[in-house]
């Protein structure tokens, strides 16, 4: 019997692995989740050990797509997936000081941890769609790092057409770069003349009425309200572990944090079996998570622009998927609790908090403590850090706790795909884009611009799908 996955308000048909891989958001308006989580018993923890990380992903992931895909072949898309990434580690551990490490998730493609999901995610979803004779199409928005990471890893399946949209002129060079120079006839770069809400807003509402897509072809979700995304970033933090002593010595992790895809990963490491002693949620100025874990208070509030644009959010979506256990999986509950948010705040019940402060922590960091962040890392140790990152590490000094074990702050993009940020923490030094990307500069932009307007934007869309 393969794993079932279930919505977190209760009103959604049951899916297998396949299902919820092909699914965006659950009908009923909640999120995807696996009916029983899969667990380790501490002797295939110790077997884990020492298994390379092409080895461990395949073991951690194997679980959760059984019925859908064979062990055999999942072995194939993860290695095939991780094979190009310029360390040879895939995911390698450096240490910062004697109980500080980094875990360096920027050696993939596009230079952000997102590449882990992605790379993935587009050769999981070729695979089940050749076998299903199938065509989907990709539709997302992005203010920076999921529009690049979801194009190269989608940009050679041959059953899928992927549509980005994008706020006009508010990406950065770099980002825009790594997403309008690529080739392929299946990708689309759709500059939207309006923020980010407003390319949001168009694709939400393109989830709910999909009419619009040739040949009867449904649009799949990219980012991490994807339950395949979650998945696949499990299998890092039970990589640094087993590096760093795990599982017989429990440790830490620090997860800059937005949209809490990452930071709930690390959770379900967690309760999969890995000892973990701390979580702490690294925010930047957009600190409703931090709110919520110091207050109760789960409250929207508008976005702030601040230098880690990769954080900034009014809401964390996948912070439902945590509700939905810190209420016992009561999904009735849930729905309602989601319907009192859209209205305005939600209070969390003590029982709730208190389960939530019993592994997470939380710190908020403002862009001048990034700077200096930046600029005491590299002076401390040599290493130069994104500003996500530094938000990290800062985070991850203010909530350590003695006698705890190992902190491990997860490294989440290169400092070269933030180079105006690294550059006001005045550290004298200026990251290089690696090889791969030298000469992104040079390279042909191939983009359309459009006006906030669903109907340009379907029209676009239709027209611009393979036969
Ligand atoms: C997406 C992103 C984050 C936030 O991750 P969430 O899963 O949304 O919490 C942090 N840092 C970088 C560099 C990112 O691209």
């Amino acid at each position: 019997m393969s794993l079932q996955y279930l919505s977190t308000r209760g009103q959604a048909p049951v899916l297998d692995f396949e299902g919820v891989l092909l699914a965006g958001l659950a009908q009923d308006g909640g999120l995807y989740l696996p009916q029983t989580l899969p667990s380790f018993s501490a002797s295939e923890l110790q077997a884990m050990r020492g298994m390379s990380y092409t080895e461990l992903a395949t073991t951690v992931i194997a679980p959760f797509v059984e019925g859908s895909i064979d062990r055999d072949t999942l072995s194939g898309l993860v290695e095939a997936s991780y094979r190009d990434f310029r360390h040879q580690a895939v995911a390698p551990v450096l240490q910062l000081d004697h109980d500080q490490w980094l875990l360096e998730l920027f050696h993939g493609p596009t230079l952000a941890f997102k590449d882990f999901a992605l790379q993935l995610l587009g050769r999981l979803l070729d695979h089940v769609l050749t076998r299903r004779g199938e065509k989907v199409v990709i539709m997302g928005a992005t203010s920076g790092d999921t529009g690049s990471a979801a194009i190269e890893g989608c940009r050679q399946c041959e059953h899928v057409d992927i549509f980005i949209l994008y706020p006009d002129g508010r990406v950065s060079d770099v980002q825009r770069r790594q997403m309008t120079t690529v080739r392929g006839d299946n990708v689309h770069n759709l500059a939207i003349r309006g923020n980010f809400d407003d390319c949001q807003a168009l694709v939400k509402a393109s989830f709910v009425a999909d009419a619009f897509l040739p040949d009867g072809r449904s649009l799949v979700a990219v980012n991490s309200i994807n339950w395949a995304r979650i998945m696949a970033q499990i299998v890092y933090y039970f990589y640094a572990a087993f590096a760093l002593g795990g599982p017989d010595r429990p440790v830490n992790f620090s997860v800059p944090t937005g949209n809490f895809g990452d930071i709930y990963a690390g959770y379900l490491a967690h309760r999969m079996g890995l000892p973990v002693n701390n979580l702490v949620i690294a925010t930047n100025r957009n600190d409703v998570l931090h709110r919520m874990l110091t207050t109760g208070t789960y409250a929207r509030q508008p976005i702030a622009t601040s230098l880690s644009p990769s954080m900034d959010i009014s809401i964390s979506s996948n912070f439902e998927r945590l509700l939905f256990d810190l209420y016992d999986g009561d999904a009735a509950q849930i729905a309602q609790l989601m319907a009192d948010f859209s209205e305005g705040e939600i209070n969390l019940t003590d029982a709730a908090l208190g389960r939530a402060q019993q592994l997470f922590t939380s710190a908020k960091v403002s862009d001048e403590e990034t700077c200096d962040e930046i600029r005491l890392a590299w002076q401390r140790t040599g290493q130069l850090l994104d500003p996500h990152t530094a938000i990290g590490t800062r985070a991850a000094r203010l909530c350590a706790r003695d006698g705890e074990g190992p902190m491990i702050t997860l490294s989440t993009a290169h400092p070269a795909k933030f180079p105006a940020a690294v550059a006001r923490a005045e550290t004298g030094h200026t990251p290089q884009l690696p090889d791969h990307l030298a000469d992104l500069f040079d390279r042909e932009e191939r983009f359309d611009t459009l006006d906030n307007d669903i109907a340009a934007v379907h029209a676009f869309m239709a027209a611009q799908c393979r036969s």
